[in-house]
């Protein structure tokens, strides 16, 4: 950058000369107690230029102080239920939430234990243990919403995690409405190419310094390559979320007409979702979730028979992606916790991408005509 260079510099670097041996142990000792930087950055696993370029942007964009990232959504996660751990075993999680995430908490992998509840019940599941609210709004993939105010004055001074991978911090940004942490799976919107996995984590500098020691001691890094690619998401951002988002109102009003369609998720649709979108949202965002009349089979139909859309897991690409969430991402629940949380066999979810409105809609379209046809013969 000495260079004034405009696209900015990829460090690969895994190691960094120290030419002075007290300025080295003076930045060792920074790094390893958490600090963000220090004049010489040691080893790339205790800090790295071009992945902190990303973080102090994402952290711009949250209003935080600073942000973490990691080498996935689901490492950011672990990363911060392990810096929990210390002040209490317990968590408390608001189902639903992303199915990878409801199972690692449903297991005992990290030794802590989750009560999980409704969005209206949290003050009764906080115990003197509890070390974390932990909720998911928009949440995946019934897009129902969570007043996050309102879950932040429950929990009181336990602190609250928000997963706001459906919104971006274009449509939402948790930490002004009192959460304490911000999580993304940078893999979706924020990379929104579908070429990055990678997590990050918004909140204070306190509370990011044990991020980074966790980081440092488990080895969970984004590498410097996923760094520069999700700086460069950055910058298209809010026209990614703002024309998918766009399109996506299109698709949910065309296909409010559809025979085949029994159900439409979208948020604001019901007045208690619009409500809370009004609260604390700048718009509904790109995700959709629908319901078929032909039930399990002509879900499967659908996705079978879409050309454009691309039927995958994963979401916040460039590219429209359909998926079955009882058969895929929320594979790992329970029968019994899908049926509780809204997710029927019948539903699929739909993330909008950059094409033309009216190819998406064509391509929804003859693959519903064809399904209701048959349901019809
Ligand atoms: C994908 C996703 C995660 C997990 O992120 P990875 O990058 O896949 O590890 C967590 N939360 C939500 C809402 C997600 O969509």
């Amino acid at each position: 950058m000495d260079l004034g260079v405009h696209a900015l510099p990829l460090d690969l670097s895994t190691t960094y000369p120290v030419h002075s041996l007290s300025e080295g142990t003076a930045s060792f000792d920074a790094l390893v107690a958490g600090d963000a930087k220090a004049p010489n950055p040691i080893y790339a696993r205790l800090h790295n230029p071009t992945v902190a370029r990303f973080e102090e942007g994402l952290a711009r964009l949250e209003g935080a102080e600073a942000a973490v990232a990691y080498g996935s959504g689901m490492a950011a996660l672990t990363a911060l239920l392990l810096a929990r751990r210390p002040h209490g075993q317990h968590v408390v999680g608001v189902r639903p939430i992303y199915g990878s995430a409801d199972h690692l908490l449903s297991s005992d992998l990290l030794g802590m234990s989750t009560t999980w509840t409704t969005a209206d019940k949290v003050a009764e599941a906080i115990r003197p243990d509890t070390s974390l609210v932990l909720i998911e709004t928009p949440a995946n993939p019934t897009l129902q919403l969570v007043d996050i105010a309102e879950v932040v004055r429950q929990a009181g001074s336990v602190p609250v995690m928000v997963d706001s991978t459906f919104a971006t911090p274009v449509l939402q940004t948790p930490l002004a409405l009192g959460a304490s942490y911000v999580l993304h799976s940078a893999t979706k919107f924020l990379g929104g190419h579908g070429d990055v996995i990678a997590g990050v984590i918004a909140t204070s500098e306190e509370r990011a310094k044990s991020l980074r020691q966790v980081r440092a001691l488990t080895g969970a890094l984004l590498h410097p390559l996923g760094g520069y690619l999700l700086h460069r998401g950055l910058a298209t951002l809010s026209l990614r979320v703002e024309r998918a988002q766009a399109s996506a109102q299109v698709l949910v009003e065309r296909l409010s007409h559809h025979p085949a369609v029994a159900k439409l998720h979208f948020p604001g649709l019901t007045t208690e979702s619009r409500a809370i979108l009004n609260k604390q949202m700048r718009g509904p965002g790109c995700l959709l979730a629908l319901e078929l009349a032909g039930g399990y089979e002509a879900a499967a139909q659908v996705m079978q028979r879409v050309q454009l859309f691309t039927p995958a897991v994963s979401l916040g690409s460039v590219d429209s992606l359909i998926q079955h969430p009882a058969g895929l991402t929320h594979r790992v629940l329970t029968e019994e916790t899908r049926a509780k949380t809204g997710i029927s066999p019948a539903m699929l979810r739909l993330s909008v991408g950059l094409e033309h409105p009216d190819d998406l809609w064509a391509d929804l379209k003859q693959a519903l005509d064809s399904v209701s046809a048959e349901l019809a013969a």
